[in-house]
């Protein structure tokens, strides 16, 4: 801007002078013609006046310096003329000053001489007898004048450049001066030009404008951020490159990184070659999902385009934690499969004897055997069926169950009471002992966890062999135990024995009626009651379950 200011004055500066130099020349040749037009006219009259006084011998030895004179009679007919020969020269009566002269007494004019480059001026005056006498002189052109000028005009025309120079320099600067000095992080507060008072006025309320937004995109940022931090989900935000714009706590855990991998391209912080898959499908807009193997869990990836205005500007990469849903999923696929298996069997046995007694290839001896076979495999079958119902029921949470009060001594006295012919015919002796104890509880699922412990108590016990089951008042809770002096279960086996269709011996088990479900109906029913399952045991000595209800389970 100082540039541009300095060069307008600069042009400004010269462009006067020079108009004012062109000016002045004209003025100064038009007063020099003026001048030497009077003198010339006093010198016509001086020179008429010889002519009155001695006639023709005024001219005789005249020798006029600079002048030109010339004596013309009334006709027109060139009497003397001081530089050429009169005689051979025309007819003069048709020049402007004579004619005026001839008419008024006195006439003037000037004419352009082309070869010559410049003007004459001439003047004539009648005498008294009708002769006219006309004096010329040359007048030098314009271009005379200013070739003769050339000197003092090229010294003053440098001089007036130095100082145009000098003072544009100063003056563009003083301009701008306040410019620079401008505050426009406080646009209101400036002294210096009024004319920027619209200007600033204007700076400030967008200035005003901008930190609104500002302020509006920070916290809706931070609104964003605080959802997004919280969230159980992963949220990764990509450009088109797969470089991260964004990243939540849990996404960063899930990658073992921190929030300073913004800026950082995704596969530079996890190699997995699924996702990079996956992250394929960024710059063609297609939603992609997908469940990989990450930390040691199942995560659902789903890779969603961003699109602005048509075009694709980027992708969000959700992660789900999926791993208890994929195990769910794979229980329920196990568990359907080993009910078939264990449904089948005692179908084949059914059908077998049935077919069998059909075609009466059993003899009548021993058809009895056979018909108690069938129904020992039916009543497997109910059982099997019935906890399969119990355990779904579990499953679903038994919201219809009603939770009530129960004296858990009571339950476990008639509970156990109910197995006196298992215990009996196991020859096994079952004790009960303990007080009076309150759980807050559904009454049939206490009821199962009773009756499954103390059936097996007394199934994978010998002969001979005692269970003590025992109800017991703790400061902080109720503990029913069963004990036995049974097979015991070996380490290995302990912590999968809750599982659903587990056995130690499977043969055993099938042998003695059971279905492999008890103790996984124990697991849940005592998860409802939020109570805690221990187990202890030693190989041929016994074991112990205990389950230790809090004093509130609701
Ligand atoms: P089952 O119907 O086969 O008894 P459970 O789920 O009740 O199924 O028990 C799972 C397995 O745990 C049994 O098959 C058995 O091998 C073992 N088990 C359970 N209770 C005892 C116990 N008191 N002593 C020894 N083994 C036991």
């Amino acid at each position: 801007m100082t540039k541009r200011i300095f060069r307008s004055i600069c042009l400004v500066a010269i462009a006067v002078f020079l108009a004012c130099v062109t000016l002045f020349l004209f003025v100064l040749y038009d007063y020099f013609g003026n001048v030497q037009q009077r003198g010339l006219k006093t010198q016509t009259e001086l020179a008429a006046q010889g002519v009155e006084t001695v006639g023709a011998e005024y001219f005789e030895g005249l020798s006029p310096k600079g002048y030109r004179v010339s004596w013309i009679s009334a006709d027109g007919k060139v009497l003397y003329d001081s530089e050429a020969d009169s005689s051979e020269m025309e007819n003069h009566l048709a020049r402007e000053e004579i004619k005026e002269a001839l008419e008024s007494g006195y006439g003037e004019s000037s004419r352009y001489s082309a070869t010559l480059m410049e003007r004459t001026l001439y003047s004539a005056k009648r005498l008294t007898d009708g002769t006219v006498i006309r004096l010329s002189v040359a007048q030098s052109t314009l271009l005379t004048l200013l070739l003769g000028m050339t000197q003092p005009i090229i010294i003053i025309i440098v001089i007036a450049v130095v100082i145009s120079f000098w003072l544009a320099h100063r003056l563009s600067k003083k301009i701008t001066a306040p410019l620079n000095q401008l505050n426009l992080d406080d646009p209101l507060n400036n002294e210096g030009y009024d004319e920027l008072s619209p200007l600033l006025r204007r700076i400030d309320a967008q200035q005003r404008q901008i930190r609104g937004q500002e302020k509006e995109l920070r916290q809706k940022q931070e609104e964003f951020e605080a959802v997004t931090e919280n969230m159980a989900e992963g949220i990764i935000l990509l450009n088109t490159k797969g470089v991260i714009l964004g990243i939540n706590r849990a996404a960063s855990t899930l990658f073992g990184t921190t929030r300073n991998s913004i800026g950082k391209y995704i596969l530079s912080i996890n190699r997995n070659l699924e996702i990079s898959e996956l992250l394929s499908g960024i710059e063609s807009g297609v939603r992609k999902e997908k469940i990989i193997d990450l930390n040691g869990g199942k995560y659902q990836l789903a890779l969603n385009p961003v699109r602005e205005s048509g075009n694709v500007s980027g992708a969000v990469l959700l992660m789900l934690d999926v791993t208890e849903k994929e195990q769910a999923e794979q229980m329920r696929r196990e568990f359907t499969a080993n009910v078939s298996h264990e449904l089948k069997t005692p179908l084949h046995t059914i059908a077998g004897c049935a077919e069998l007694l059909e075609n009466g290839m059993v003899r009548p001896e021993d058809t009895a055997r056979f018909y108690s076979q069938i129904r020992g495999e039916a009543g497997r079958m109910i059982a099997l069926v019935e906890d399969i119902i119990r355990l779904s029921h579990l499953d679903e949470g038994a919201e219809d169950m009603k939770r009530e009060r129960v004296d858990l001594y009571d339950l476990t006295a008639e509970t156990v009471k109910s197995l006196s012919r298992e215990a009996e015919s196991a020859g096994v002796f079952v004790s009960i002992e303990g007080e009076s104890a309150v759980v807050y509880g559904i009454p049939q699922l206490l009821e199962s966890i009773v009756y499954n412990l103390t059936d097996n108590a007394i199934k994978y016990n010998r002969q001979g062999g005692t269970v003590k089951v025992s109800v017991e008042r703790l400061s902080d809770g109720i503990r029913l135990s069963v004990a036995d002096t049974g097979i015991g279960i070996p380490p290995e086996h302990r912590e999968r024995i809750f599982e659903r269709f587990y056995r130690v011996d499977k043969s055993r088990s099938k042998e003695l009626g059971g279905t492999g479900l008890g103790l996984s109906i124990v697991k849940h029913a005592a998860r409802l009651h939020h109570a805690k399952i221990e187990l202890q045991s030693a190989e041929g000595e016994g074991t112990t379950i205990t389950v230790v209800f809090p004093e509130k389970n609701d």
